[in-house]
């Protein structure tokens, strides 16, 4: 077995029939029959044959998702259109009415409003914990537990689940386990690593790296997965060819980029813990982390992940001087999204006012001085001249 650089530049290649070095993008809906129509039938009712029709399947596709197994540490793996597309897909294979679910209170809003809105119409119950405390998961088992969710770190806090605490509850009651693997990526976790069954991804994060493409990913036991492309089929989510291409030519460089983000994010950590104008970092690669042992446990890097959260007299005030220092800031965009190369800025208590109620954004940690940092690749000098400016 190749080491995971080389893996990136080349696993799947075999899905490459052409002479190109570079893998062709497949930017087609169907393939043309052989003229012996055996071939055909079977290529109708093969799982995930890349040369049917595009819901089924696609080389490019295979490709990425040969990469991404490969990353994760599983049998395999299946690429849709986006990370939603990947966790409402996988989850909808795990579980059906009556089932229940226990997930954790702090979630990325896309995956809180399937487990409260979607999947509650559906007749699931869903039972949510703190996730620092591993007794919580736990106490909340019932005879009818099929799955337990979970995210680490989370969005915003970072907050971290104990993988092999959880993995071990799922062995020993056989209940699925997923983590959203998102906000590490591969190359700071693998959670297969530590007996978790299935990881899914938003590719449009780290694994893409550029913020110019939406995919999402599930990994696991090749069983699983081949469940999961029937219920794609259905759900429709497949991931256009030329996002896969695109995925597949950013997953290249994944390894070089996350090492250096791991680096300029926790020098700008550690910078802005020293800054009388906050009150808190949150970043799991710093030592003040409540959690710090349990990260360097699981996790091989700190992310580029962290918050910050601004010292002020009151909410209003620590509010409108977040929003304040998000306008000055001039390399860190204030876009929504994260893990690309270049470093982006959110104000949580802002963006997911809609998603949110008061005592949501309280349960999640969402305080109204809470700035979330995306770190980029940029030189760290600049990065850092930036926060210094802008927090005046
Ligand atoms: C962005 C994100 C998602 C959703 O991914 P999309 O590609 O936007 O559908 C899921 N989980 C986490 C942790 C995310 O950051």
């Amino acid at each position: 077995m190749a080491h995971l650089e080389t893996d990136l530049i080349h696993k799947g290649s075999e899905f490459n029939e052409s002479k190109a070095v570079v893998t062709p993008i497949y930017q087609t809906s169907t393939y043309i029959a052989d003229e012996d129509l055996k071939q055909y039938i079977t290529a109708a009712s093969e799982t995930k044959h890349p040369g049917f029709y595009h819901r089924h399947g696609n080389p490019t596709n295979s490709q990425a998702a040969a990469v991404l197994a490969s990353l994760e540490k599983t049998e395999d793996a299946l690429v849709l259109a986006t990370g939603m597309a990947a966790i409402s897909t996988a989850i909808l294979t795990v579980v059906k009415t009556g089932d229940h679910i226990i997930t954790q209170h702090s979630l990325y809003s896309g995956a809180m409003l399937f487990f409260k809105e979607f999947l509650s119409d559906f007749g699931v119950e869903v039972t949510y914990v703190d996730q620092k405390d591993n007794q919580a998961f736990e106490k909340a088992i019932q005879p009818n537990t099929k799955l337990i969710y979970v995210e680490t770190p989370s969005n915003p806090n970072l907050d971290i689940t104990d993988l092999a605490f959880i993995a071990g509850l799922g062995k020993k009651g056989q209940i699925t386990t997923m983590v959203d693997n998102t906000f590490a990526s591969p190359i700071n976790q693998t959670p297969a690593d530590f007996g978790i069954d299935i990881i899914v991804h938003s590719a449009t994060k780290y694994l893409g790296g550029h913020s110019d493409l939406t995919a999402g990913a599930v990994c696991g036991r090749k069983s699983y997965i081949n469940k999961v492309w029937r219920r794609s089929l259905v759900l429709g989510g497949s991931l256009s060819p030329f996002d896969s291409w695109l995925l597949l030519r950013g997953m290249k460089t994944l390894a070089m980029r996350v090492r250096q983000i791991n680096e300029n994010a926790l020098e700008l950590a550690q910078w802005l813990d020293k800054h009388p104008r906050i009150k808190k970092v949150a970043y799991v690669g710093l030592s003040s982390h409540p959690q710090y042992a349990l990260a360097q446990k699981q996790m091989n890097g700190g992310t580029g992940m962290l918050c910050v959260e601004l010292s002020a007299d009151h909410d209003e005030q620590a509010y409108s001087y977040a929003q304040e220092v998000l306008n000055r800031l001039t390399i860190f965009a204030n876009a929504a999204s994260l893990g690309g190369v270049e470093s982006l800025v959110v104000h949580p208590a802002s963006m997911w006012g809609g998603h949110h109620d008061k005592d949501q954004k309280q349960t999640s940690g969402i305080y109204p001085g809470l700035i979330r940092i995306s770190v980029g690749i940029e030189n760290i000098e600049d990065l850092i001249k930036d926060f210094e400016t802008a927090l005046g």
